[in-house]
This record gives C-alpha cells, structure tokens and sequence, in this order.
C-alpha cells in the first residue's frame, strides 16, 4: 500500500482533506501530521483579538476534517525531513516513511532575529501559542496600565496593533499601544489608497507609530535603531517570517531564502514525490507573495495533482493569479480592500471579509 503523508494542516491542505473525503484514494494509506489539532484561520485573528468573534468561530477542526476523509491523523510535528531517503522524522524521535509528501507547514517567526525577543518577546507565530498568552496579556492589561509594542509593520503587524488598541480602549484598560514600523512606515509596498485610511486608523486608535526598527529587546524596554530606549511591558513580535530550520539538510532543492523550490505542478524542483504549498513553498517559475490567499487557491491544483501523481496520471500546471484581493480590517467594524493599485474602504467593507472569512471557515466544518 502506497502511503502519502501531509505535512501541515494548513490553508491548501484542508482543501485537499475535503476532496479526499469527497473522492477518497483506494489502496492508499493517508497520515496528516500536525501539532495542534485545530487550524487557526489567521485571516479572522485580527477580529478574534478585537473582540469580533470568539475562539471557536475561527478555527477549522481538523480531526473531523481527517475522520471524515480516512485519514489518520499524527499529533506531532516535522523536526526533520531526509528527501532522498524519503523520510520525516518528528520532533519526538518518531520516523514515518512515505511514497509521497506534501507539505504545508506554513512559515516559522526566527525567535532570534532581534536580540533578546526569544527571552522576552510575545511572538504571533505559532498563531495556538499566541491565542493562549493573548488571554493573559488581556487580563494583565486589563489590571495594570502597560505598554504595548507591535515590533513589525506589514499587513498581520497593523491589523494585530489596530485590533489590540480597540479592544484595550473598548475594555477600558489604560494602556498604550505602539508600532515600530521602520523607516518605511507601515504596510510599505502598498497602494497609497491602503495606507491613508490605515494611517488614519491608527492615528483614531491612538497607536503611536514609530518610524524606526527595534534592535535589541530587554524586560522592559525596546532599543530602538535611533538608539532610543522604549519602555515596553509587553513586545509583540510580527515581523517577517522565514523557512522552517528543518528544510536545511533535507536534500530538497530551496530558494534562496530557504523555502521549498516549487514549479508548475507544485512538485519540488529537485524531488518529484515531493509537493509544497503555501508559505512553505516558492514557485521559482511563478513567483509570488506569501499569503494565505495564494495557500487556499493552491489547495485544489495541490489535491488534484496528488490524486493523479498517485495514480500514475499526467500532472496539471496551475498558474496562481498575478494579484489578488487583500482585505485588513482596521480595529472596529471596518476593514480596507486593495487589488494592485485599486483601494476602498469602509465598514461595508468589513461586513464584506467577514462573510469571506466565516463563509471559509464553514466550508472546512468550523462553525463561525
Ligand atoms: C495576523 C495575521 C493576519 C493575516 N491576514 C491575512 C489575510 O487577511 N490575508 C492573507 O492572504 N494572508 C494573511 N496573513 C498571512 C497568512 O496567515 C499566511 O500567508 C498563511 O497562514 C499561510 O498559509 P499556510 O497554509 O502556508 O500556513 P499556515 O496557515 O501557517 O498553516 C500551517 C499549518 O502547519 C502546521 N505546522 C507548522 N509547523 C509544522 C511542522 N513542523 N510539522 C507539522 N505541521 C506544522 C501549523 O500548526 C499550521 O496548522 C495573515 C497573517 C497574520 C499573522
């Protein structure tokens, strides 16, 4: 019996757990790794540290995904991958053997890219840990007055900074919330029609934005790239994320970042038994940015052409489009949309992702 292993269950892999429970693959055995036994739908996070949805509406649970598709499922997670010998072995020691691997552990925040936030940092990845402290910083906000810093200013930084300062003021909690967004300011790289009405946002959020980087992290207090000090009680880490370790050493072809080198077929470029997905992977011949919008729209390319790998077919190419929609909620009820240069806003807007985000989240059995 042919054994495929999914690594991962992230946004394309739980397309491909609904497609084999529609169409399951006979005469192959199916284990799915993961560490936590729900998805966190990361899109619907924001409005969850808002106060907009509670803890369930934004989580796919994937041992009723895994149940219904025949699939087994393996708490654990990927510590090391031995390609040619086509071998993962988990963190506790296990070892699983498999014919095909498809991998779709997302990225890893490099918990010491800035000196000391391993000791002293709250960090937004794994998305489960920051859902368990995010209680306790809310219950310490909510007796003591604090300082806040979102260390990282791209799309997750802003809308966790502009949701945290809603949620504070509407809680009553004396706290002052800050963003070290670096000299480009926040959302570098977006429309002007995205960042205007974010920076308004956050101004009417009293957010205080600072146009530096932060350098070293102590209890306390950030160091900041122009040498100030900043008294800081609680540093929230969202900067850019990187290539889980264990890829190095695993024999598979990476980009020059680290992430699984990927073509047309979403096969690896070096091992054709191996398939990537999602922030996990880079398509060399298509590049594109990491984005859970790029993860979902690979899951049925991704579960299509694991069917026919299995089965001997002829695999299909799937082109991931040139751009896609991005909506950011900004706080309250309001959310911003971009399509390359094109923006809007509102709280129509806001309405409008949440029946995105919950509609995703139903389709994958969660119940929001
Ligand atoms: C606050 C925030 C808001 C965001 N909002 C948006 C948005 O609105 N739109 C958008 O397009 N993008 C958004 N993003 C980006 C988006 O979260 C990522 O691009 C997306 O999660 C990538 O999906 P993925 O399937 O590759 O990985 P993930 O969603 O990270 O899923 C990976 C899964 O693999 C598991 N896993 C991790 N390591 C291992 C391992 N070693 N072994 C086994 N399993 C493992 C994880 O537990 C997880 O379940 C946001 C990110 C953040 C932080």
């Amino acid at each position: 019996m042919k054994r495929l292993l999914l690594a991962g269950g992230g946004h394309a892999h739980v397309h491909v757990l609904t497609a084999l429970a529609r169409e399951p693959l006979p005469g192959v055995e199916v284990l799915l790794v993961t560490p936590f036994a729900r998805q966190m739908y990361s899109g619907m996070l924001p409005g969850w540290v808002a106060g907009h949805y509670g803890e369930d509406q934004i989580v796919i649970p994937l041992p009723a995904l895994a149940l219904a598709a025949g699939v087994q499922l393996i708490d654990g997670r990927i510590a090391g991958l031995d390609a040619n010998a086509r071998r993962a072995t988990l963190a506790d020691g296990r070892v699983i053997d498999y014919d095909l691997l498809s991998l779709d552990t997302g990225p890893v925040m490099d918990r010491d890219a800035i000196p000391g936030a391993r000791e002293h940092a709250l960090f937004l990845r794994p998305v489960e840990h920051f859902v368990r402290l995010f209680e306790t910083l809310l219950a310490r906000a909510l007796a003591e007055p604090l300082d806040l810093a979102v260390v990282g200013a791209g799309a997750g930084g802003v809308e966790i900074a502009l949701a945290l300062a809603w949620r504070l003021q509407r809680e009553g909690a004396a706290t002052r919330v800050s963003l070290v967004a670096g000299a480009d300011g926040p959302l570098a790289g977006f429309a002007e029609g995205v960042r205007q009405p974010v920076l308004r946002a956050l101004q009417r959020h009293r957010v205080t934005l600072l146009p530096h980087t932060c350098t070293a992290i102590e209890a306390g207090r950030l160091t900041l790239s122009n040498g100030t000090r900043l008294a800081c009680d609680v540093p929230l880490l969202a900067v850019g994320t990187s290539a889980p370790p264990w890829l190095q050493g695993s024999g598979l072809a990476l980009d020059e970042c680290g992430f699984v080198a990927t073509g047309a077929t979403l096969q690896s470029t070096s091992h054709p038994e191996v398939f990537a997905a999602g922030d996990v992977a880079t398509r060399m011949d298509a590049p594109h940015p990491k984005s859970g919008v790029y993860a979902v729209r690979a899951g049925p390319p991704l579960a299509l052409n694991l069917r026919r790998a299995l089965a001997g077919g002829a695999l299909q190419p799937y082109m991931p489009q040139a751009r896609t929609l991005y909506l950011l909620s900004t706080g309250r009820r309001h959310a911003v949309a971009s399509w390359g240069p094109w923006a809007t806003s509102g709280r129509w807007v806001w309405w409008w992702k949440d029946r995105i985000d919950r509609g995703f989240i139903r389709r994958y059995g969660g119940s929001a």
